[in-house]
């Protein structure tokens, strides 16, 4: 099982277009308060790595991570966080725009880690998301947070929803509890897998 993910934080990008070319990325995606960040910390072993509390409606930017050795050229992308309500509809469609060119034209960009909330379900957004990035031919990894939240008895029928919801089957949809644990070391080993880190 994968210890720590060595994760370094690089910088922010707020226009696609200036990104560097890489060997291979993997993007981090879900709706906001789904456990992005938490989730990054706990890969890494690293509480203040992403920012838990983050000013809601804050500038939305693209925070690149370099996973492996200085220089792999291996990228972890923590794109924001989408469907947050009290943002104003022309700041989202900002943002969207700017989500859509990354996912339309980054180049090497492996596979989208897709976070849904493991106690809520698939909500409505998220399953639009699904539909727009198998509509770009990404290739999708289902993780289900917060699974701690998750009582044992209603496990069970939990996890047969919400692969139901997604269409997917259940060997593709990682429960994952940033903060019990459950799960992190499996992600960590399918993070370095996915993106050929030695
Ligand atoms: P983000 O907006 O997607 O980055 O979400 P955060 O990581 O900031 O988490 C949103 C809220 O969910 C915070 O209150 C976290 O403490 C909580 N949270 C995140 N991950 C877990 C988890 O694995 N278990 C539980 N119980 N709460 C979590």
């Amino acid at each position: 099982m994968a210890g720590p993910l060595p994760l370094r934080f690089l910088r922010s990008y707020a226009d696609p277009d200036l990104l560097p070319h890489v060997n291979a990325e993997l993007a981090l995606m879900g709706r906001s308060n789904v456990g992005k960040s938490s989730l990054i910390n706990a890969l890494a072993q690293h509480k203040g790595l992403a920012k838990t509390s983050k000013t809601p409606g804050a500038t939305r930017l693209l925070n690149a991570f370099e996973v492996g050795n200085e220089d792999s050229g291996r990228w972890l992308m923590d794109l924001p966080g989408y469907g947050y309500a009290k943002v104003s509809k022309t700041e989202q469609a900002k943002w969207a725009e700017m989500l859509n060119a990354y996912v339309e034209e980054r180049e090497n960009l492996v596979a989208v880690l897709l976070l849904i909330d493991g106690e809520i379900g698939p909500t409505p957004l998220d399953l639009q998301t699904v539909e727009w990035l198998e509509h770009l031919g990404r290739p999708i990894i289902y993780v289900a947070t917060k699974a701690d939240k998750v009582r044992p008895s209603k496990s069970q029928k939990r996890r047969a929803e919400l692969t139901a919801k997604l269409g997917v089957e259940r060997k593709d949809v990682r429960w994952v509890s940033a903060d019990k644990g459950q799960g992190i070391p499996e992600l960590r080993a399918l993070v370095l897998e996915t993106l050929g880190v030695k």
